[in-house]
C-alpha cells in the first residue's frame, strides 16, 4: 500500500513538472501575462482606429470649418463695430491663425513620418530588430501596431490625423497644436461678450414675440461656438503643454515611458539614469523646430515652412557618446 502511494506522489510530481517545463519562461512576468490577455483587445482597438482614421480627420475638417464659418456670419459684425484698430488687429491675427492651422495640420496629416527602409538601413549598425516586422530597427525607432510599420522616432499614433507623429511630421503636429490652441483661445475670448449677452443680459422672448430665423439661429451658434472652443482649449490645452514638456527634455511619449521606468530601475542599484538625447531645453527646442543654418523663428517656425529637422531619423548625437546608455534604450524597447 506505502509503495503504491509512493508511486502515485511521484508519477503526479513528475506529470507537474513536465507539464510546467513546458510553458516555463524566465522571462514571464505579472506584466507580460497581462499584457498578452490583452491582445485581443489591442487588436480590436487598433482595427477600430485604422478603419475610422479618415472619419476623425473629415470630423476635424467639419468642425473646424464650421467654427470659422460661424466667426465671419455671426461674431464679424460685433468686431466691425469696435472700431478700425481692432477690425485690422482682428483680420490679421485671425487669418495669421487660420493660414497656420490649415498648412500644418494639412501636413501633418500628408507627411510620412519616416520609415526604416532596407535602402536606408544599409547606413546604420543593427541596433535591435523588431519582433513584428522583422527587420533591424535604429535607436528611437517603435513599431506602430496601427499602421504595422516601424515607425522612426516615434512619438505616438494620432487618429485625428490618421498618422502616426513620428520623426518628420512631429514639428508639424506640434505647431498644429499651439496655433489651435491659440485659435480656439482666441475665438473663445472673442465670442464671450456676445456669449453673455445672449445667455445672462437678453431677456427670453415671449412666446408671442416675432423672432427671425438669424436671431434665432445667432443663439444656437453663438452658444456652439463658445462651448466647442473653450472645450477644446481645455482639451488641447492638456495635450499640447504635455508635447512642451518632452521636447523640453529631449524624449518623445514613448521614451518618456522608458526614461522614466529607467530612472526607477537603475536607481534601486544606486545609479543615476540619464537621457542620453537631452542636449539641454535650448538645444532640444533648435533640433526639434529644425533652427540654425539660415533657418530663423519669425520666418521658419510664424510662418508656413516644410523644412525637415536636420537628422535622417537613423542615426542620432548622444549627449555622452556612452553606447551603455543607447543600449539600454533599445533593450527596453
Ligand atoms: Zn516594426
Ligand atoms: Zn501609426
Amino acid at each position: 500500500m506505502g509503495s503504491l502511494c509512493n508511486f502515485i506522489r511521484q508519477f503526479t510530481d513528475v506529470t507537474f513538472l513536465t507539464a510546467r517545463s513546458l510553458y516555463f519562461n524566465n522571462f514571464t512576468s505579472s506584466s507580460l501575462c497581462l499584457d498578452t490577455a490583452m491582445q485581443p483587445i489591442f487588436w480590436i482597438v487598433d482595427n477600430v482606429v485604422r478603419r475610422l482614421g479618415p472619419v476623425f480627420v473629415f470630423l476635424v475638417v467639419c468642425l473646424t470649418t464650421s467654427v470659422v464659418l460661424t466667426f465671419y456670419i455671426y461674431i464679424m459684425p460685433f468686431v466691425f463695430s469696435c472700431g478700425l484698430h481692432w477690425v485690422i488687429f482682428h483680420l490679421v491675427f485671425g487669418h495669421w491663425l487660420l493660414m497656420n492651422i490649415i498648412f500644418h495640420y494639412y501636413k501633418a496629416v500628408i507627411t510620412s513620418p519616416g520609415v526604416p527602409s532596407k535602402g536606408n538601413l544599409s547606413k546604420i549598425g543593427i541596433t535591435s530588430v523588431c519582433k513584428k516586422c522583422i527587420s533591424p530597427k535604429p535607436s528611437r525607432t517603435h513599431h506602430c501596431s496601427v499602421c504595422n510599420k516601424c515607425i522612426l522616432k516615434m512619438d505616438h499614433h494620432c487618429p485625428w490625423l490618421n498618422n502616426c507623429v513620428g520623426h518628420f511630421n512631429h514639428r508639424y503636429f506640434l505647431q498644429f497644436c499651439v496655433f489651435m490652441w491659440i485659435g480656439t483661445i482666441y475665438v473663445s475670448i472673442t465670442s464671450w461678450p456676445l456669449f453673455y449677452e445672449e445667455f445672462f443680459l437678453t431677456p427670453v422672448y415671449p412666446l408671442h414675440t416675432q423672432v427671425t430665423m438669424f436671431e434665432k439661429s445667432y443663439h444656437h451658434m453663438i452658444f456652439y461656438e463658445f462651448f466647442l472652443c473653450s472645450g477644446v482649449v481645455v482639451a488641447l490645452g492638456a495635450l499640447t503643454l504635455w508635447h512642451i514638456r518632452i521636447i523640453t527634455r529631449g524624449e518623445t511619449s514613448i521614451e518618456s515611458h522608458i526614461n522614466r521606468s529607467e530612472t526607477k530601475r537603475l536607481k534601486k542599484v544606486g545609479l543615476v539614469y540619464k537621457n542620453p538625447f537631452n542636449f539641454g531645453a535650448r538645444e532640444n527646442w533648435r533640433l526639434f523646430l529644425g533652427l540654425g543654418e539660415g533657418r530663423v523663428f519669425w520666418r521658419h517656425i510664424l510662418l508656413p515652412s516644410s523644412h525637415f529637422p536636420f537628422s535622417d531619423g537613423l542615426q542620432w548625437p548622444t549627449t555622452n557618446h556612452n553606447v551603455v546608455d543607447s543600449v539600454v534604450q533599445d533593450e527596453t524597447t
